[in-house]
């Protein structure tokens, strides 16, 4: 009798630790799950915030005026799918274009796969309003110009650089809830559009503009900098004055997108946005 009640404790005893052990486990995944999330929410927060401040300047300013977050792509692209799946077009099959490549497109008609991500992300050790990565090689571009800018007396900031397809999407969305669909759809690149997405383009900012991402930038000595010397580095300014109805989007001048010197040298040159150059309008 007693061998028997002793089976049954231990047996009782040994099954209450493996209950008080699942217990744990469950409590830990989810207090990690808990803070992963809340990490992410604190990110797209401070995003938020960027964009906020940004589009009150802008009221007041201009209605050019805006901050890349909610800016760079997007109108036609309203009935275009929310592209989870690759490019709409065929520039994959020209050679250059391909996934990974330095000049790789995404635009309003060249989309991304919501499963891309450059495999070779690096942080920026430059200064920045918060911490951001880029693709190896444009991560090293961008330190020579700030390097150079430096030299120069010129103070630059990193704003925002890589972004996944997660947090474009909830970008966009905020937009769309904050200012409603038209509006958002002018100045919020939907997922999938965005250059972000590519590790290969950074929004610049100054102390001039209060770090903001605003139109005003390209008049000061900063915007002018970038404006006359990233191409010497392999940067171009991206959306130019006066070609949103080629580029989609209003004049970005804190956006710079790597595309090597070579090419970001002939573009400055010839004068015309990457679309025209390659011949994609
Ligand atoms: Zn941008």
């Amino acid at each position: 009798m007693r061998i028997v009640n002793r089976k049954k404790f231990l047996i009782t005893t040994i099954g209450l630790l493996v209950i008080i052990l699942l217990i744990i486990a469950l409590i830990t995944v989810n207090v990690y799950n808990r803070m992963s999330k809340a990490n992410e929410e604190a990110a797209i927060e401070a995003e938020n915030q960027a964009s906020a401040s940004t589009t009150t300047t802008q009221t007041s300013n201009s209605s050019q005026t805006t901050s890349d977050v909610k800016t760079e792509e997007d109108t036609q692209t309203v009935t275009q799918s929310q592209s989870t799946e690759t490019v709409t077009g065929d520039l994959g099959a020209s050679g250059n274009f391909e996934s990974g490549s330095i000049i790789q497109v995404a635009n309003k008609q060249y989309s991304l796969s919501s499963s891309y991500v450059p495999d070779d992300l690096v942080w920026l050790d430059l200064p920045s309003t918060r911490d951001t990565q880029m693709r190896s090689e444009a991560a090293t571009a961008l330190t020579e110009l700030f390097n150079a800018a430096d030299s120069a007396g010129i103070e630059l900031y990193c704003c925002s650089g890589y972004r996944s397809y997660e947090t474009q999407s909830e970008l966009y969305q905020w937009n769309v809830d904050t200012y409603g669909q038209t509006e958002a759809d002018l100045v919020s690149a939907k997922p999938g559009t965005s250059e972000h997405q590519l590790g290969l383009a950074m929004d610049v900012t100054s102390e001039s503009v209060g770090f903001d991402l605003l139109e005003s930038f390209g008049e000061t000595e900063e915007g002018q900098y970038i404006a006359d010397h990233a191409h010497e580095y392999g940067f171009i300014i991206r959306y130019p004055q006066g070609k949103t109805a080629i580029t989609g989007y209003s004049y970005e001048p804190w956006h710079l997108r790597y595309l090597g010197v070579d090419v970001a040298t002939d573009i400055y040159n010839s004068g015309k946005t990457m679309e025209e150059y390659y011949g994609l309008v």
